[in-house]
């Protein structure tokens, strides 16, 4: 039928975010879902949609332009992204920033030798982020970039959190700092450190008998997490939990302050306010895997990163249309 066939690797949070956003994309049809759990335990969005085990993929090679790789960064995808870059031409959201280079290293040789095309660390940090910094140095050199996230629930503080003894559950946001932020877009260009730029909101649930004061004093002082931090703890109620903070949240801003003569400056600012961030993170990757599938056509083979992507393959309108359209 001509649509671009995407299967899922992993049904987690952005497995889950990649079907909803293929219903947006007429030119996409979902060919699969690939588990590591046993079907029974995966509901797919449509009742039709097909799901198989992973070990099933090697089989399906002919049925696949391009597979979504939506397993998380630390344990999934330093093994799958080599191996399935061996086998399909693959989008991944890779996010550990210190070790891009590695995994890159580690899937290019695995998709340049069957000659398969394998976008990695694709997302909005990295991913949508990345070119906003880089586009932001290109066009202001004489400046500073300065990335801020939030407001957003973070998964690791808040399992930091849910680990303190006397704490039944939490959820912990990370907020820009509104002074930090203001300086910025003023054209200034303050030295500021990630902890000057951000501020900690915890919202936390006590076991019964828990004192509160003492388990806020254990979350403040945390090394590495919060103590380095403003870091603010309110406590509530189970049901507030459940009610008030289940929707995964995210978000944050690229600000490129810069000066192009003495006393004239330039502000350039990107924004991004999600309701959900597997479900934003997975919008890219589905585009991203437009341009995949071209690239793949063009014979463009080995690992790539967001950078390597000429913009206009995101789209799923032609050439012509955008220079009329959009230019
Ligand atoms: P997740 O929900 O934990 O899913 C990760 C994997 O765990 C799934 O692929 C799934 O694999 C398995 N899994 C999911 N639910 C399970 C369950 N109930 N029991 C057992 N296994 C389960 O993680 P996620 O929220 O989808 O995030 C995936 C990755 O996306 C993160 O690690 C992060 O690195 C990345 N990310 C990147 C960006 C960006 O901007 N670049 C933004 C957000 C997230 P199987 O189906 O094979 O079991």
């Amino acid at each position: 039928n001509g649509k671009i066939r995407i299967a899922i690797a992993g049904h987690g949070n952005l497995g889950r975010g990649v079907e909803a956003a293929i219903e947006h994309n007429p030119d996409m049809s979902l060919a699969g879902i690939y588990s590591r759990r046993p079907a029974g335990q995966i509901t797919p969005r449509q009742t039709e949609t097909p799901v198989h085990g992973m070990e099933q993929l090697r089989s399906h090679a002919d049925q696949i332009d391009v597979l979504i790789l939506c397993g998380g960064s630390k344990e999934d995808l330093p093994q799958q992204g080599p191996e399935l870059a061996a086998l399909f031409n693959t989008v991944d959201s890779f996010d550990t920033h210190a070790r891009i280079p590695e995994y890159f290293a580690a899937v290019d040789p695995a998709a340049r030798d069957s000659q398969h095309t394998a976008l990695i660390s694709a997302g909005w940090d990295p991913g949508v982020f990345s070119l906003n910094r880089a586009l932001g140095e290109a066009l202001l050199p004489d400046g500073a970039t300065y990335t801020f996230w939030g407001d957003g629930l973070s998964q690791g503080h808040s399992d930091a959190l849910r680990r303190v003894p006397g704490v039944a559950g939490a959820v912990q946001y990370t907020r820009p700092a509104k002074d930090a932020i203001n300086q910025v877009r003023k054209g200034g260009r303050p030295d500021l450190t990630p902890q000057q730029m951000h501020l900690r909101e915890c919202f936390v649930v006590l076991e019964d008998g828990a004192d509160a004061e003492t388990v806020r004093e254990a979350i403040v002082t945390m090394p590495h997490y919060f103590a380095d931090y403003e870091t603010v703890v309110n406590f509530i109620s189970a049901e507030e939990l459940a009610r008030d903070h289940r929707a995964m949240v995210h978000g944050g801003f690229v600000i490129r302050s810069g000066t192009t003569s003495p006393g004239t400056t330039q502000v350039m600012e990107y924004s991004l306010k999600l309701g959900s961030n597997p479900e934003f993170t997975a919008s890219v990757l589905v585009a991203c895997a437009r341009a995949v599938h071209r690239m793949h056509g063009l014979r463009q083979f080995g690992a790539k990163t967001i950078y390597d992507i000429p913009l206009g393959l995101l789209s799923p309108r032609s050439a012509e249309d955008l220079r009329a359209g959009f230019l």
